[in-house]
C-alpha cells in the first residue's frame, strides 16, 4: 500500500461517551487534522448542518453511492445507513492532513481490513450512569432513542479490546489530553517520517 503523508485515525465509542465533544476539541487546537464527513440516510437533528456533521443522502441516492463503488466503507446503524466516501478521506491523507473516521466497530473493522496502518481509539465512559445522564443531558434525542442506544452501548463497548487506544472519558480535559498525545506522537513513526522527510534523510545518509 502506498505510503500516505498523513494518519487515518478511527474514533469509536458508545453513543453519547463524548466523541464528538473530543474530536470538535482536537479541531481547533489541531490544525492538521481534519473529520471525514460521513453519508448518512438519517436525518439532520436539530442544528446539524448537510455537509458538516454528514452529507444527509436518502436510501436511494445511498444504494446508487455503493453500486458506484464510491464508498471506502458503509455500515447499517439504529436503522439507517452511514458511509465514508473513497473521496472523503485520500485527497486530505495525499495533502498530509491527519484524518479522523467517527464510526462504529463494524466499519472499524472494515477499515482496519482495508487500511490496516488505521489508528483505532475507543473512548469508554467512566459508569453507565454517566453515559445515560450525558445522553440525557445533550438534549439531542428523545426517550426511545436514548433507550435504544444504551442498550446497544455494551455491544458497542465490548468492542474496545479491538482499538490501539482506549480512553477514558471522565474529567474532559485529561482525555482531550490524552488524544492529543497520541496523534502528536503518530507523527514520528518511521514510515511516515521516511515518506514526508526523504530529502533531510537522504542528506543524512549521503
Ligand atoms: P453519536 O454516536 O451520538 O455521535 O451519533 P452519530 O449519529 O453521529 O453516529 C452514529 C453512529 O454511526 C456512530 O457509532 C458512528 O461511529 C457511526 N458512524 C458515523 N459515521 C460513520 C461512517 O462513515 N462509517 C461507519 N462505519 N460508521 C459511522
Ligand atoms: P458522542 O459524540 O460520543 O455521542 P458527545 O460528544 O455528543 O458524545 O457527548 C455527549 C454529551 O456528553 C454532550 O452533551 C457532551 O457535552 C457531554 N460530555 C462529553 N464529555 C464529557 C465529560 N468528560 N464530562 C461531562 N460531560 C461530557
Ligand atoms: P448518529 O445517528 O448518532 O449520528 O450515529 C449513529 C451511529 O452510526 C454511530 O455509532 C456512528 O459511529 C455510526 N456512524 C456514523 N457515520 C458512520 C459511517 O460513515 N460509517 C459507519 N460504518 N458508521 C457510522
Amino acid at each position: 500500500m502506498t505510503q500516505h503523508k498523513g494518519n487515518l485515525f478511527i474514533l469509536s465509542a458508545p453513543s453519547g461517551a463524548g466523541k464528538s465533544s473530543l474530536y470538535k476539541a482536537l479541531l481547533e487546537a489541531d490544525s492538521n487534522v481534519r473529520i471525514s464527513v460521513s453519508h448518512t440516510t438519517r436525518a439532520p437533528r436539530t442544528g446539524e448542518q448537510h455537509g458538516r456533521e454528514y452529507f444527509f443522502i436518502d436510501s436511494s441516492s445511498f444504494l446508487d453511492m455503493i453500486a458506484e463503488d464510491a464508498f471506502f466503507e458503509h455500515a447499517q446503524v439504529f436503522d439507517n445507513y452511514y458511509g465514508t466516501s473513497k473521496k472523503a478521506i485520500f485527497d486530505m491523507l495525499d495533502q498530509g492532513l491527519d484524518v479522523i473516521l467517527e464510526i462504529d466497530w463494524q466499519g472499524a473493522r472494515q477499515v482496519r481490513a482495508l487500511y490496516p496502518d488505521a489508528i483505532g481509539i475507543f473512548i469508554l465512559p467512566p459508569s453507565m450512569k454517566a453515559l445515560e445522564a450525558r445522553l440525557i443531558g445533550r438534549g439531542t434525542d428523545a426517550e426511545d432513542v436514548i433507550a435504544r442506544r444504551m442498550a446497544k452501548a455494551v455491544n458497542e463497548i465490548s468492542h474496545y479490546d479491538e482499538y490501539e487506544y482506549v480512553i477514558i472519558n471522565d474529567d474532559f480535559e485529561v482525555a482531550f489530553e490524552q488524544l492529543q498525545a497520541i496523534f502528536v506522537a503518530m507523527r514520528t513513526r518511521t514510515p511516515l517520517i521516511r515518506e514526508i522527510h526523504s530529502d533531510l534523510i537522504n542528506d543524512l545518509l549521503s
